[in-house]
């Protein structure tokens, strides 16, 4: 079988895998490849199209979700690090992708593993000369060095955790040792990062770098994974968790689990960015008895019902952490607002319609110089 054919077969077996924000398989005029490229959206907002592969997708290793766990009946195939460098860069070179995220397969450890990795970025950055995006898979058990490299050979790297603890991973991954594998070459990347100047990293950059939990696969609540989230997003400067619903894989250990309600899956991501972009607390998220987010309404809103709605926050003095806590502000909204009231004490709720708040959204929860917009409002 050729390079291209083994890669397309590779590249569709990742569907399973989301470390990028992906919409859709691209579907368009390159037919060759159509299904295996995704549109993905870059650390930058930028969406490009995006060869997600792995560069084997035998393993070694048996994780109980795993499509790849060793001993499981499928086809299997490899590429080595100068094949899969060579057929990406003339789908680069045809227009057909700008960038590749590259993953593999365990298959003579981790170091080995991530040496083929490596090999394959440095063939592509080096001998071949690509300057687009590039996002690194780091594998369990790697050394000091060979993170070391990634992070100065890719726009992104990411080290999946799958669960939020070790009793967690044991469920999911019971040969995965959660701190030495896992946890320990993130700790590796934050000490790389702050001991050395950003200049080291690829075109002047350290790569962002990110991680995935497969969501309701070992029995955790919201609160264990948020927890490993806030201790990621603040004390090792991750960009970006990704949770992945548990989906049961055929001839697994767990097939017969349910798959993971993708209601929880959106409470998480909301509750996440609440922790990383609006300095909210574990302790002030709404979770029930067990240590879940209710499904049926957005974390933010729920504090706020609780918080706000008699005690609403005047717009036109609250500082950008009050303002971030209305519902219907965010980042941008904030910011845009902290400008335009530098210039003008704001008076209605027009005013916020023109600069892109919602009204409606926000009225609960606001007074306008002094008054609640309950009765602007009805006037709508
Ligand atoms: S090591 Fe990775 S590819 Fe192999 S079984 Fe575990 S999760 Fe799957």
């Amino acid at each position: 079988m050729n390079p291209q054919d083994r890669l397309k077969i590779l590249s569709s077996d990742m569907d399973f895998e989301l470390a990028e924000d992906h919409n859709c398989p691209k579907i368009d005029s390159k037919k060759k490849y159509s299904g295996f490229v995704h549109d993905a959206v870059m650390p930058n907002g930028k969406t490009i199209p995006l060869l997600k592969t792995l560069l084997t997708s035998a393993c070694e290793r048996d994780c109980h979700y795993c499509p790849f766990r060793a001993g499981r009946n499928f086809r299997r195939t490899t590429l080595k690090p100068d094949e899969m460098a060579q057929v990406f860069i003339g789908m680069h070179r045809a227009g057909i992708v700008e960038g590749l995220f590259l993953s593999s397969g365990l298959i003579g450890g981790g170091v080995s593993t991530q040496d083929r990795l490596l090999d394959t970025a440095q063939i592509l950055r080096q001998k071949l000369g690509f300057k687009g995006y590039l996002h690194l898979k780091i594998m369990p058990g790697v050394e000091f060095d060979q993170v070391e490299q990634a992070l100065r050979l890719a726009n992104r790297v990411s080290i999946n955790l799958e669960a939020p603890n070790a009793k967690r991973l044991d469920i999911l991954a019971p040969h995965k040792h959660f701190s030495d594998e896992l946890i320990k070459p993130l700790k590796w990347i934050n000490k790389i990062r702050s001991a050395n100047s950003n200049k080291t990293g690829w075109n002047g950059r350290w790569p962002s770098v990110a991680t995935q939990f497969v969501v309701g696969g070992a029995g955790e609540s919201d609160v264990e994974l948020l927890t490993t989230t806030e201790y990621l997003y603040q004390e090792l400067k991750l960009r970006r968790a990704y949770y992945s619903p548990f989906n049961p894989v055929k001839d697994t250990p767990l097939e017969s689990q349910p798959a993971t309600n993708l209601q929880r899956e959106s409470r998480l991501y909301q509750a996440s960015f609440l922790i990383r972009d609006y300095g909210f607390s574990m302790e002030e998220l709404p979770f029930n008895q067990q240590g879940n987010l209710p499904h049926d309404s957005d974390p933010k809103l729920s504090w706020a019902k609780l918080h706000l709605s008699n005690n609403p926050i005047e717009i036109n003095d609250a500082s950008k952490e009050e303002l971030l806590r209305i519902p219907g502000i965010g980042p941008k909204g904030a910011a845009v607002l902290l400008s335009e009231r530098n210039k003008n004490r704001m008076t209605t709720t027009e005013e916020l319609r023109k600069i892109g708040i919602n009204p409606l959204r926000v009225a609960p929860f606001i007074l306008i110089n002094g008054f609640r917009p309950t009765r602007q409002l009805s006037f709508l």
